[in-house]
């Protein structure tokens, strides 16, 4: 199935008579949304209840650098280059003053190695400079660094330092949250800044940072692009979508 637009969710709910708690559709009020949220989120919580982050890493500026590096590749293909990279260069501003060349041909396998060095290397810089070298803790900052938008300082806000800040919104997280009819401010499953907005509407804040990687996980084991296996989902019961 591809992704779920208005029409497809309404077209499967109409189609499903049973369960009767599933109820997705457009009508379905913010007050019935959060319940089916709170069920989800209780489900998720079972089926992934150690849902983190699968990028390695043993600091915040090693979880940010492997954040920056796993845009267009896998968690598997980052977690092979970023110990060769942490290795040879073990500070922000040792990353900072490498020759590009020297990054770009130990990450060169993750894709798009040239902008991600850059990156790389911008962030480090106002980390180094501005930050004392030490990674910021709050989103307002983060946000300040080269090359980094929500999804990596939430990644970052929640996996090295604890925080409820947002929810990472990515590629599965938005496809998820469309077929789960969890959003609905977003044009399509790619409006990231609406979905994250939606989600944190409707998900109680301390279940921002669980919620957003138990459905990265829940979206590479169950509900993929294509095909999902609602079959087996433990979500089906309260999803819109599920065939
Ligand atoms: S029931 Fe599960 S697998 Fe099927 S669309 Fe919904 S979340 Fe995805």
């Amino acid at each position: 199935m591809g992704t779920a637009g208005a029409n497809e969710l309404n077209k499967a709910s109409s189609e499903r008579a049973e369960p009767s708690t599933i109820m997705l559709k457009t009508s379905e009020s913010l007050e019935a949304k959060k319940k089916r949220a709170r069920k989800i989120v209780s489900a998720l919580h079972k089926s992934y209840p150690d849902a983190d982050t699968a990028l390695r890493h043993r600091n915040p500026l090693q979880l940010l650098v492997a954040t920056i590096l796993s845009a267009q590749s896998t968690d598997e293909t980052v977690n092979k280059v970023t110990p060769v990279l942490f290795k040879r260069f073990k500070t922000a501003r040792a990353l900072a003053g490498a020759s590009p060349g020297q990054i770009e041909e130990i990450i060169h396998s993750t894709g798009f190695f040239r902008q991600k060095t850059k990156s790389i290397q911008g962030a480090c810089w106002k980390v180094a400079d501005t930050f004392g070298g030490h990674v910021p803790d709050n989103m307002d900052d983060l946000l300040t660094l080269p090359g980094v938008a929500r999804k990596t300082a939430n990644v970052v806000l929640g996996s090295a330092f604890g925080k409820c800040e947002g929810v990472v919104v990515d590629t599965h997280v938005g496809r998820l949250a469309t077929r789960l009819a969890l959003t609905w401010s977003g044009k399509d499953s790619k409006d990231a800044v609406k979905i994250e907005r939606d989600l944190m509407e409707i998900i109680p804040r301390k279940e921002w940072t669980f919620v957003g990687h138990s459905l990265i996980w829940h979206g590479r084991k169950v509900c993929p692009a294509r095909k999902p296996d609602c079959e087996h989902c433990t979500l089906a019961g309260h999803c819109p979508s599920a065939m």
